[in-house]
């Protein structure tokens, strides 16, 4: 949508309208923050007096940043000239809890002329979004968030700030004020936390949230990171959301559950085919499964991801789907009996963090929308560990997903679904960014990827 004059002042005054209340809670000044094609969540910060003007007119940012590094140095298509606007989302727009005199609002990337800039993920999603809801798809999404608690040490290692067992209730003894303090920091923010638990890497956590629409899971995915970063940081201790934490060991998912509904009604369950799938609803998984490849390099996008995306560590590091299996990239959730229309979704394992959210949630969408009413099926699923069953699951044509960054931007080349849908200047742009990232760790031993991106995302 061009932004003309009526659609500024529309903005202006949803701004103007929402000041108050933040005055109130004695909110000072707003972050905005947009995601760079390296993952990480970049910002500029404005008084909140300026919030209105910055709501119609934007505030500027370089659109070098879209060939940003996770180490900040710059890929060569980095230009030192032009501007863009960062346009803020009034309506999301957030006093946080865990950084008393500050808001948030996501941003959008319009040019000076008031365009969509092509390259911008938020806009992407968003424009997906729509695509899915012009098929008269309702669809709901939801990321986890998977971060490693460190103790807050002037060097950059990683000492787990608590030592009790996986899912162990010790754990959450010994960071019971910081447990607490996430979970009260996001219902104040009212972000509807479903769990909040120990997960099974030393120091690591895990936060799920009720499925929201696809631009607003990817909105959260970021709030939720920013508050457990600013809970963390209140404690004197370090999140790091970061794919692998520790070389070697289990690392942090940022997997995304998809749920599908039309006209009120789940197509992922009451259907007639397999866990009661819907040929609308299959059609859109398979299109997913088939993709996973070329989704990859969206999804797991860098080095450090191949490190965590490695069989029998529950990363999904095969090409299959499984009910409920959780070495399957695509998991089948089908919901307890009795609750499968409201329960049943599907979940992308393979992901990570250093993806950015929003180009996570558009791609999907375009995985999907590729293959439905084509009446695409999915193949025979698969049980157990795939790890142990390669020889027999290889002649079923299954397989590991790419297990290099290269291997997995190949396959997002041939993507017929996903390349048209991101458009030549977004796809261009992640892509050159994407290569220059992983050339800037080829020599890297493992031990110094995991170092240079531990504390980045
Ligand atoms: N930490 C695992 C990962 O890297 C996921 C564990 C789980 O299934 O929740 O994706
Ligand atoms: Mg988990």
């Amino acid at each position: 949508m061009t932004l003309d004059a009526e659609e500024r002042e529309r903005r202006a005054a949803q701004a103007r309208d929402a000041v108050p209340a933040l005055a109130g809670r004695q909110v000072d000044a707003v972050a905005l923050t947009f995601v760079d094609n390296s993952g990480v969540a970049r910002t500029k910060t404005i008084p909140l007096a300026g919030l209105e003007r910055a709501a119609a007119w934007g505030v500027g940012m370089s659109p070098a940043f879209d060939a940003f590094l996770v180490d900040d140095s710059i890929a060569p298509g980095g230009r030192p000239d032009g501007d863009l606007r960062l346009l803020p989302d009034i309506g999301r727009l957030t006093a946080l809890a865990a950084q008393p005199g500050w808001a948030w609002a996501p941003a959008d990337r319009y040019t000076q002329d008031g365009e969509p800039y092509p390259v911008c993920q938020r806009l992407f999603a968003t424009e997906l979004a729509a695509r899915a809801a012009g098929q008269d798809l309702d669809v709901r999404m939801g990321f986890e968030v998977e971060w490693a608690v460190g103790e807050g040490r002037p060097d950059d290692e990683f000492v787990p700030a608590c030592r009790g067992p996986a899912y162990g209730m010790t754990r959450l003894i010994e960071l019971s004020d910081y447990c607490r303090d996430v979970h009260t920091a996001l219902a104040a923010q009212s972000v509807p936390v479903l769990q909040v638990h120990p997960e099974y890497a030393a120091g690591q956590y895990e936060v799920s949230v009720a499925p929201d629409d696809p631009v607003g899971a990817a909105d959260t995915a970021v709030l939720v990171r920013e508050t457990i970063r600013a809970v963390s940081a209140r404690h004197g201790l370090r999140a790091s959301f970061a794919p692998v934490v520790a070389a070697g060991t289990v690392g942090n998912g940022g997997h995304v559950h998809v749920s599908l509904r039309r006209d009120g009604v789940s197509l992922l369950a009451g259907g007639g085919g397999r866990y009661g799938l819907t040929d609308a609803g299959e059609a859109f998984l398979a299109g997913v499964l088939a993709e996973l490849p070329a989704l990859l390099a969206i999804g797991a996008p860098t080095v450090a991801s191949y490190l965590r995306l490695v069989p029998s560590h529950w990363a999904g590091a095969y090409q299959c789907w499984g009910r409920e299996n959780r070495e399957a990239a695509l998991r089948l959730v089908t919901g307890s009996t009795g609750e499968q229309d409201r329960g049943a979704n599907a979940e992308v394992k393979c992901f990570d963090q250093s993806a950015n959210p929003y180009l996570v949630v558009g791609a999907v969408l375009a995985a999907g929308l590729s293959r439905l009413g084509t009446g695409a099926r999915l193949p025979d699923e698969v049980t157990g560990d795939p790890a142990g069953q390669e020889t027999e699951l290889a002649r079923r044509g299954v397989h590991r997903l790419p297990q290099t960054v290269e291997d997995a931007l190949a396959a997002l080349s041939r993507s017929e679904a996903l390349r048209p849908a991101l458009g030549e200047p977004r796809y261009e742009s992640f892509v050159d960014t994407r290569r220059a990232e992983a050339e800037l760790f080829g020599g890297s031993t493992p031990d110094e990827v995991v170092a240079a991106t531990r504390w980045r995302y």
